[in-house]
């Protein structure tokens, strides 16, 4: 069976949504550098929050996109999962389309319905829908409106009610917020569904009942009180995970089986020369019990970290000590360790696999083919640096592991310090190293000696360097000329011959 390709089933989204009336615009980059709360870009609102802040006007009242988002920090912060499970990603893009006071519940339910089942072709009896079953404490009633709309287009027992965790969103502790509806959908077969129905799998982490598409109807404001004002105009903000709509639509069991991870791992398994065997249901989420789990595990986790580490170096942000460049060398250095010890990668390893994702998403977000040799380049240098002392960091790490176990199966704070200050290892690898070995880490104590480091080396560094790097001549005659901000959306990041 051919898949779908990511290109076609992305333009698909775009084209419905732009047949509806929503202007078409691009990406914002990943890296966020006027925001104080947010490092990354973590869903597709991010970059609209000031129209709904009401601080700017939008530009158009409908607005469709697909936004390069990552969740590995913060509020939203998935990588414990990355790898294990199928369906959550460090970097990933959300569909969204968007209503500034513009149409509600009624349409976008409409839309979300006719473009899963009429354009895409999902079969009805497999999508769950939900809806906000209220709220006491706010005075808030079960999301009625949203529950009739659905009951036109499926029936109850796949109308199913939600809590304020997963179906009512807010900016913030104020700010704008407001109930939503979730899709999800049963990929699992027919015997599988035969015994179990799908309504109690979903939101119940099971690797073939996810999540699709949330879709958020802003109609309150929080005040500082924590009462609820009705706002004088409502708004629909949506996401829908594209790596997961791939799944469903090409029939699949994984995200990593779909055109978007197949490229990636299918060059990944032949330079290492191990072969990758897809999905085991019965083992993801758990650690691997056999041989071929563990390199499956490793081969997920570098096809989906290269593209976290590749797109924000291009989006303009370098590996470094400090913030959002530690966010990346960490999820940089997890990667290595992965090719080191699961698929026996000695040498440098991940940045070969750059020209492939950049050709792959050339179309889409053509900024990494256009910084191709330089992103290449810094990921080797942090490669090689690293290699340099991660074959002596995991000796002493096995070499701690009776003590860890003398100790309450916990490694202690000093020594996880010294393996991050010494060997580079930081702190949530060494948790991850731990956790496979059935070990914890004393956190506490690595925060504790971590200060003291800091307090003792605070009038060596009297200014430290911005995390902003520009990558002027990086690559000989190129200039980094920025991004082009206007009022519409930020602009992708453009290079100049
Ligand atoms: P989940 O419950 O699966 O973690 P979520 O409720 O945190 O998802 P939302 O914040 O509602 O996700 O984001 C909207 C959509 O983005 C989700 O419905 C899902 O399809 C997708 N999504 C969220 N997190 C990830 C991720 N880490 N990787 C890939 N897709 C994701
Ligand atoms: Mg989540
Ligand atoms: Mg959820
Ligand atoms: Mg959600």
């Amino acid at each position: 069976m051919s898949l779908p390709t990511a290109a076609h089933v992305r333009q698909q989204f775009l084209d419905f949504f732009a047949s509806k009336g929503h202007h078409i615009v691009p990406s914002a980059p990943l890296v966020v550098k006027d925001d104080p709360t947010l490092l990354f870009i973590n869903s597709g609102m991010a970059p609209f929050k000031d129209y709904f802040l009401g601080n700017r006007p939008a530009p158009f009242k409908r607005i469709a996109d697909t936004q390069k988002c990552l969740r590995v920090s913060g509020k939203h912060n998935d990588l414990e999962e990355v790898g294990y499970d199928t369906y959550h990603h460090t970097m990933f893009e959300m569909l969204g389309n968007w209503s500034f006071g513009d149409y509600f519940k009624k349409d976008a339910i409409a839309w979300a319905w006719e473009l899963l089942t009429d354009v895409f072709k999902l079969e009805k009896d497999r999508l769950y829908v939900t809806y906000f079953e209220g709220d006491k404490g706010d005075g808030l009633g079960p999301d009625a409106e949203t529950q009739a709309l659905w009951r036109q287009y499926t029936t109850d027992d796949r109308i199913l009610p939600g809590n304020k965790k997963d179906n009512f969103w807010e900016m913030g502790d104020t700010g704008p917020c407001g109930p939503c509806t979730e899709i999800h959908v049963d990929l699992r077969t027919a015997e599988e569904r035969a015994a179990k129905p799908g309504h109690e799998l979903v939101n119940a982490d099971h690797p073939q009942v996810v999540e699709v598409w949330n879709n958020v109807f802003m109609e309150f404001q929080r005040l500082a009180d924590k009462s609820l004002i009705k706002l004088p105009a409502q708004s629909v903000d949506t996401g829908m995970g594209f790596e997961r709509l791939m799944m469903a639509v090409s029939g699949v069991r994984s995200n990593y089986d779909t055109d978007v991870f197949q490229p990636l791992i299918q060059f990944i398994a032949k330079e290492v020369g191990i072969e990758y065997h897809g999905t085991s249901p019965a083992t993801v989420n758990d650690q691997p019990a056999t041989e071929n789990e563990k390199t499956d595990i490793a081969i997920r986790v570098l096809a989906d970290h290269i593209r976290a580490i590749a797109f924000t170096i291009a989006d303009g942000q370098l590996p470094s000590n400090v913030k959002a460049g530690y966010v990346i060398r960490r999820i940089l250095r997890r990667a290595v360790r992965y090719a080191f010890s699961s698929l026996n990668q000695k040498q440098p390893f991940l940045y070969k696999l750059v020209p492939v994702l950049a050709d792959q998403m050339a179309g889409i977000f053509p900024e990494l083919k256009a910084q191709q040799a330089f992103v290449t380049r810094v990921i080797e240098e942090e490669e090689i640096a690293f290699l340099k002392t991660l074959e002596t960091g995991l000796r002493r790490l096995d070499a701690l592991e009776e003590a860890a176990r003398a100790n309450g199966g916990v490694i202690d704070g000093a020594t996880a310090f010294e393996l991050s200050d010494t060997f580079g290892f930081p702190l949530d690898l060494t948790a991850l190293i731990a956790r496979e070995k059935g070990l914890t880490v004393d956190e506490a104590g690595f925060q504790q000696a971590l200060a003291q480091q800091k307090n003792r080396s605070r009038n060596a560094q009297e200014t430290e360097q911005s995390d902003w790097v520009t990558v002027a001549d990086a690559e000989g005659p190129n200039v980094f000329v920025g991004y082009d901000q206007d009022e519409a959306t930020a602009r992708l990041l453009r290079y100049r011959k």
